[in-house]
């Protein structure tokens, strides 16, 4: 049986991108094996890429105070990334690391079977969702596809900076308790 020690042991010794040249620490993700919630960003920053861990930078702080919006602490969801390795000066995935890594995430995603799973930002939502869909007409609207719900919202890192979205990703974060609850 697959387990998420297993997978993380895996992506540590990983060399399967040219990613696991530049990066310091791999960031397989952390949180709770049995997770109803499943957050996925992008790939590790800076500060991630030190510390092998996912969302500990600003964003990350910023998340966690949406998280404390609605009660939830890191510790009760699982946070994770479609790459693992940080690409070099926060650049985006290229395609072909992209492909190498997704199936970590996906044998994740089996392990945890999360009820919903909550995509920040545009490249994490396009992995998962129709790529003609823009993020500022389907954030914080649930989509259910091939028995799976998921959540787009815009990343937190983007909602720092820009104070308008601010707003809207804390409105979007108060929906999930009911989007759970009807799954
Ligand atoms: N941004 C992401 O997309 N992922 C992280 O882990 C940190 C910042
Ligand atoms: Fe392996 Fe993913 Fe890191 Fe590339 S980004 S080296 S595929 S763990």
């Amino acid at each position: 049986m697959d387990n998420l020690e297993q997978i993380a042991q895996e992506v540590k010794n990983c060399q399967l991108c040219s990613l696991s040249q530049s990066r310091t620490k791999t960031v397989p993700g952390d949180g709770a094996e049995k997770a109803d919630l499943m957050f996925i960003g992008e790939g590790p920053g800076k500060e991630e890429d030190k510390q092998g861990l996912p969302f500990v930078g600003s964003a990350g702080k910023f998340l966690e105070e949406l998280l404390g919006t609605i009660n939830l602490t890191k510790q009760d969801v699982f946070i994770g990334n479609i790459v693992k390795c940080r690409p070099p000066l926060n650049r985006d995935p290229f395609p072909k690391e992209i492909e190498a890594c997704l199936p970590y995430l996906e044998r994740q995603i089996k392990v945890i079977k999360p009820k919903l799973i909550i995509t920040l930002g545009r490249h994490a939502m396009y992995q998962f969702l129709p790529d003609n869909l823009k993020i500022s007409q389907v954030h914080g609207k649930p989509f259910r596809r091939h028995d799976q719900v998921y959540l787009p919202l815009y990343h937190p890192a983007a909602a720092l900076y820009h104070g308008s979205l601010r707003e809207i990703i804390i409105k979007d974060f108060k929906k999930i308790p009911l989007i759970l609850k009807k799954i």
